[in-house]
């Protein structure tokens, strides 16, 4: 046993929508602390995906090591502080970088500010607060907000989690054209999905992000080992420069919080809320298909946006009175839910008329005179009465979801949930 404790780097928002990445300044410390400690994870941390003032993908990392001797502490902290400072986009005004260090045990009250950052809005006091109570290190760059998410990336750690493996690019490539080649893609994604996931949309490829950041590409899957193995089978016409695996809680549903009421909902969270539908679907100019949804006593919109695609179609094939489990997002007004997946339990049973059939023949009614409102001309039969028939309903009752191009970070795939149904994850890269 090791007589030194596990020491904790927390870094959150030193990355800007025009370039750079948190994650890489994780990429280059792993690098720099080798000599110092022997690293034992790092983790990529998503928090809550509805605040507004981020308008990328509110990532942070932390890095969880264990010193070579007490005396490397101070080296750990300054070579943190230096990377932050060389890779920070400190002219970004949105960009407000913070660092954590923790030695110890994780304290649980770092557990409950994580799962608090997830649902609700936090200041950067609320962080301060936790981080003095238990001594804990930190250093605000700016106006340090991002001393919120280092406290929420080092408080993560429980719980359901997958990994990514990100290839970082040469210096010189950054925001260049990223050369991977596509067909590789979808090679690696036939043969190691669903252990890997979100790696294609139709015949769009989503591991390459858009910004003109480090990031060559990222695989997300279950595991390391796959993920090395996907790696390998990703053909780039690019120097790669370095390679991390994170384990992270993206595709997990980390996010969202079942609530029983409308009433319930707080600002900002994401919630899983069962209803069933009082109005619409509605598409609204933009594309967008709205309806309304019911808990009894208050009224919700739920809205499918344009990103998502056909989904949209499913969702405008409900009707009044079909019951159904909303997954989504929330503003600070409550208002609408941003729709991530939808559960329809249970389908209203739609019932339309039709002219009678012939007892004769078994043929459909023709309709006749005002009298003897329909007849079998064959037969010479009568009725008065249309019989009612059920509507066949062009939905099923099962969960849909947004396709992955339009899937939030945190969003849990389908193909997720049936994963215990599969042996223990294997996968052989021979024959
Ligand atoms: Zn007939």
């Amino acid at each position: 046993m090791s007589l030194i404790d596990n020491f904790y780097i927390g870094i959150d928002d030193t990355d800007s929508t025009r370039g750079m990445c948190t994650t890489y300044i994780g990429a280059v410390l792993l690098e720099r602390l080798s000599r110092y400690s022997t690293v034992l994870e790092a983790r990529l941390v998503r928090l809550n995906p509805n605040i507004e003032y981020k308008t990328r993908g509110n990532a942070s990392i932390c890095i969880e090591l264990v010193p070579h001797s007490t005396s490397d502490i101070g080296r750990i902290k300054a070579a943190v502080l230096d990377a932050v400072r060389e890779y920070s986009v400190f002219k970004d005004r949105k960009t407000n970088p913070g660092v954590v260090f923790f030695s110890g045990r994780v304290p649980d009250d770092f557990r409950a500010f994580y799962n608090r950052t997830m649902h609700e809005v936090i200041e950067i006091n609320d962080a301060e607060k936790v981080l003095k109570k238990h001594h804990a290190e930190f250093h605000k760059f700016k106006n340090g907000r991002g001393i919120i998410g280092a406290l929420a990336a080092i408080g993560n750690g429980f719980g359901d989690h997958t990994y990514e493996i990100i290839a970082y690019r040469e210096k010189e490539m950054w925001g260049k054209k990223r050369l991977v080649e596509k067909d590789s893609v979808f090679e690696m994604d036939r043969r190691t999905f669903p252990f890997t996931f979100n790696n294609v949309d139709g015949d769009k490829i989503l591991i390459t992000p858009n910004s003109p950041c480090p990031v060559l590409f990222g695989i997300r899957g279950e595991n390391p080992d796959i993920l090395n193995d996907a790696y390998s089978m990703i053909e780039t016409g690019e120097n790669v420069k370095a390679t991390v695996i994170y384990r992270t809680n993206q595709c997990t549903d980390a996010h969202l919080e079942k609530v029983r009421k409308i009433a319930d909902i707080r600002p900002y969270s994401s919630v899983i809320l069962k209803g069933s539908v009082s109005g619409g679907p509605i598409i609204i100019p933009g594309g967008h298909v709205i309806f309304e949804l019911t808990d009894g006593e208050d009224h919700i919109a739920c809205a499918a946006f344009e990103p998502t695609g056909d989904f949209r179609w499913v969702v405008n094939k409900l009707v009044e009175g079909d019951v159904v489990t909303v997954y989504g997002g929330v503003k600070a007004d409550v208002r609408t839910i941003n729709l991530e997946k939808i559960d329809v339990v249970k389908l209203k049973r739609l019932v339309g008329e039709k002219n009678p059939l012939c007892e004769m023949c078994g043929r459909r009614m023709e309709s006749a005179g005002r009298n003897q409102k329909f007849r079998c001309r064959r037969c010479k039969t009568y009725k008065t009465k249309k019989i009612k028939v059920d509507i066949k309903r062009d939905i099923e009752e099962r969960m849909y979801q947004v396709p992955p191009g339009a899937m939030r970070h945190l969003s849990k795939p389908l193909v997720r949930d049936g994963r215990y149904l599969f042996p223990v994850p294997r996968f052989s890269l021979g024959s």
